[in-house]
């Protein structure tokens, strides 16, 4: 993806953490350019009743591929393997297994095998964030344009998904971080794609499902997210796992993009409904 590069470091806003959703303003109108506000009004129809972006983190924000992805899975088969007193083959298989049937290897971990979710968290994202983070030029900016609450909706841990974020410079931009730290109901860790998670956000957005987006790589999250009545849009990105099973663009799949910046440009062909009563 050539339009990828470096992110640069900006100093870091104090923004939000959890509990998630923060009821502010989304920030950034001001930076809106003339051309981009007449994009975004026809995308977003209309500033009376701007979306809810529900954004991904990894392979969506960002590009993982280009060295991030690496260290996780190292940092992760190493912390299933040191848990379980594995040989790393024994340990990739085992958390390929769980990422598929749980969406998060921390899960089948918990389950199976007792191991405390925090811990297991911070040792499988143990290394170097800031220089293995890349993504599309401008980003911060493209984000500002966006009318509406941004909200990141990640599997991810808090600290990994703020330190990522605080790289990009782009932490500023959301409303409420919403990692897999808060994803536990009635005592079990429910990550995307639980409908139960997905019904969680939306009583603490408090808006209509139809105006709510979730932008995201995985096609499995998007489904769950559409389940419940959002609208979806799948960044197509060829290092997300499993992404080769996934050839087609599924009924529940409103847009496919490559970059956050055709969410501005128009190419995503996704409307928004100007009222509840459009639902
Ligand atoms: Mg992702």
């Amino acid at each position: 993806m050539s339009a990828l590069r470096r992110a640069r470091s900006p100093a870091p806003p104090e923004a939000a953490s959890g509990p998630p959703i923060r009821a502010l303003p989304s920030s950034g109108r001001a930076a809106l350019r003339k051309a981009d506000k007449h994009r975004v009004r026809k995308l977003a129809g209309g500033a009376q009743c701007a979306p809810v972006w529900l954004f991904d983190l990894d392979n969506t924000l960002h590009d993982c591929s280009r060295g991030i992805f690496g260290a996780i899975d190292t940092a992760m088969s190493r912390a299933v393997a040191d848990t379980l007193g594995l040989e790393k083959a024994a340990a990739d298989e085992i958390r390929h297994r769980y990422w598929k049937r749980y969406g998060a290897t921390v899960i089948g971990m918990v389950r199976h095998h007792g191991a405390r979710a925090g811990d297991f968290l911070e040792r499988s994202h143990n290394f170097e964030i800031a220089p293995l983070v890349h993504s599309e030029r401008g980003l911060a900016r493209k984000l500002a344009c966006l009318p509406g609450r941004k909200i990141l909706l990640t599997n991810a841990p808090l600290r990994y998904a703020r330190e990522v974020l605080n790289t990009l410079g782009i932490l500023h931009c959301f409303d409420g971080l919403w990692a897999i730290d808060h994803m536990t109901l009635q005592g079990r860790m429910r990550p995307k794609p639980s409908a139960a998670l997905m019904r969680q956000v939306l009583a603490r957005l408090g808006v209509p499902a139809r105006r709510v987006i979730l932008v995201e790589d995985t096609l499995r999250n998007l489904r769950g997210a559409r389940q419940v009545g959002m609208r979806t849009v799948h960044v197509f990105h060829p290092g997300t796992p499993f992404s080769a099973l996934y050839s087609g663009r599924g009924l529940y799949v409103d847009a496919r993009i490559n970059a956050i910046g055709h969410l501005l440009v128009g190419r995503c062909g996704l409307r928004i409904p100007r009222s509840p009563d459009h639902e």
